[in-house]
């Protein structure tokens, strides 16, 4: 047994097994061997593994893509009975004395070659298969997973990964993560923030060792550990507080279909955080009075090239209608810095935090943003959508926003097609628009306050360095009346103001935030009731 303190991102209690991510491809060494016997029964088993793999990815495609699709997942399986290569990979273990790996990686290469200078096109194209093959049953033999191959399990996993970017973790199925483990990565990092829309527990900073996979552990992301092979006491110590969270989960359920209102009677707009569609799930679980923030890029990241006006406008429309006329606010694409998306052809900044990212990508590139703003004003027709635009820094940014807006209006009017009511407001989240918050709400409905970044500019931190976690203080008190600046002034101009940075969902400070003013707070699904317990106990 081993105890490895991290950081933790999210809490809550797991015991599993570890599934090691890799997102590097495998660099294949050749190493001599000597058992020739032994190499080719480790090749076998890693051959019928993938087997296995693929006749569960057949079925999969086949109910969720059909079949005709699906048949490529037969083809593979196929190539891996096929006595050509079989006879290629046995031979060159035998006769050269080569691990399994390298026999592997080189009979895919060579298949691979003679395939792709056939004149047949059938033929051609078979040379991604069996490379695509050949490093499949690599990775097994290596012992490293891929998302794809999570997607194939069973069974939920404890995923552990040097770090995970905000692409990669989106497109992890979430119902086989049971926690994230990260040897890098900063609480703050969009990859927690996505465990905490999950509702996953994460660790963070987690110095583990490389030979973890497959190891059974504990995750406490309340104390930020992870125990290695646990002893049956500590199972069970644990089995009692996993008992315990689920006692006190349910003992919160009581609150849902509550009001969020404090003794005194002041009403409170307690909204969720989400990533994307299959979200609202938990929103609707966890009894949200809305969505106060939809971070809409995500549909950008999970996507292999710009989501059309269609696919945006189907994702908006879902959700609004799930939502049943709740209030829906939709944030504008808000990509760059940590969250890079190589079809957007950003190039290398020195400072990607200060740089080209969010509403200043959308106002370069209007054709992004007004694609946008049609599916969403399109996606407006069928709920109550609000918009909410990111990284404002000067009045003319909103201005011209509001521009690109009335055009999209326009065109949509000209072409018949209707839209509703839309609300219309920005996020604070640089100093610039804390200092100039009175001129800025003469011009929108509301404000969110955005306290991730608010933070990092506020206190010049960078939010993604680990390293300098000490100093992220979202408690620091430049923050906070940074905080009650932007309430009143927006109470000034007779707008509302809430926050959905990550600070929303700190139950220290509820009691704080609603005494400053606030009128709405949007935090991660699994964060309403217990913020709800907490304004319902505020005089
Ligand atoms: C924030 O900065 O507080 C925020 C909500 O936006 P994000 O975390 O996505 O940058
Ligand atoms: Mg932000």
């Amino acid at each position: 047994m081993l105890t490895i303190n991290g950081k933790a991102a999210f809490g809550g209690i797991v015991i599993g097994k570890i599934k090691e991510f890799s997102k590097e491809k495998n660099v294949v060494r050749r190493t001599k061997i000597t058992d020739v016997k032994e190499e080719y029964t480790r090749f076998e088993n890693a051959r019928e593994m993938a087997i296995s793999q693929l006749s569960k990815l057949y079925e999969k495609a086949v109910k969720e893509v059909g079949e005709a699709n699906a048949a490529i997942f037969e083809v593979h399986q196929m190539m891996l009975e096929d006595d050509d290569y079989l006879d290629s990979v046995k031979n060159m273990i035998e006769t050269q004395m080569v691990n399994a790996e390298f026999a592997v990686a080189t009979t895919g290469d060579n298949f691979a070659s003679i395939f792709s200078e056939m004149d047949d096109e059938y033929m051609k194209e078979r040379a991604a298969d069996v490379k695509d093959i050949s490093e499949r049953v690599i990775r097994i033999l290596s012992g490293v997973a891929d998302s794809d191959e999570l997607a194939g399990e069973e069974e939920a996993f404890i995923v552990v990964a040097d770090d995970l970017a905000p692409s990669e973790t989106i497109q992890l199925d979430r119902s086989k993560v049971l926690a994230f483990v990260t040897r890098k990565g900063s609480t703050n990092s969009h990859t927690a923030i996505l465990a905490r829309t999950m509702n996953i527990p994460a660790l963070v900073c987690t110095p583990l060792e490389n030979d973890v996979d497959g190891k059974i552990a504990v995750v406490d992301g309340n104390s930020g550990k992870i125990i290695l092979d646990p002893e049956e006491d500590t199972v069970l110590l644990y089995e009692k507080l996993i008992k315990e969270e689920k006692e006190r989960k349910e003992l919160l359920l009581r609150l849902k279909g509550q009001k969020t209102v404090t003794k005194s009677g002041k009403e409170i707009k307690l909204y969720a955080n989400i990533g994307g569609v299959k979200d609202v799930a938990a929103v609707l679980q966890n009894d949200a009075a809305g969505i106060g923030l939809f971070r809409s890029e995500f549909l950008y990241l999970q996507s292999e090239a710009y989501p059309t006006e269609n696919e945006q406008f189907n994702a908006y429309k879902t959700v609004a209608e799930m939502m049943a006329g709740k209030k829906v606010i939709i944030r504008t694409l808000d990509i760059g810095a940590d969250k890079q998306i190589d079809y957007f052809n950003l190039d290398k900044e020195e400072n990607p935090a200060l740089g080209y990212r969010a509403v200043r990508i959308c106002l370069d590139r209007p054709e992004i943003f007004k694609t946008q703003l049609r599916a969403l004003y399109r996606a407006s027709a069928y709920g109550n959508i609000a918009i909410m635009v990111p990284m404002i820094a000067s009045l003319w940014e909103v201005q011209k926003a509001k521009e690109l807006i009335e055009l999209v209006k326009e065109e949509l009017k000209e072409e018949g097609i209707a839209y509703g009511k839309v609300e219309f407001g920005i996020m604070i989240e640089t100093p610039a628009a804390v200092m100039i918050a009175d001129e800025l709400a003469k011009e929108v409905d509301f404000f969110s306050i955005g306290t991730n970044d608010l933070t990092q500019y506020t206190l010049a931190i960078d939010r993604q360095n680990a390293k300098l976690d000490l100093f992220y203080d979202a408690h620091h008190p430049a923050v906070l009346r940074m905080i009650q600046m932007v309430i009143d002034s927006a109470h000034r101009a007779g707008i509302w103001a809430g926050i959905c940075g990550e600070l929303g969902a700190d139950t220290t400070l509820t009691e704080t935030f609603v005494k400053m003013g606030i009128d709405e707070l949007s935090v991660s699904p699994a964060m309403v009731l217990p913020v709800r317990d907490k304004v319902l106990g505020v005089e």
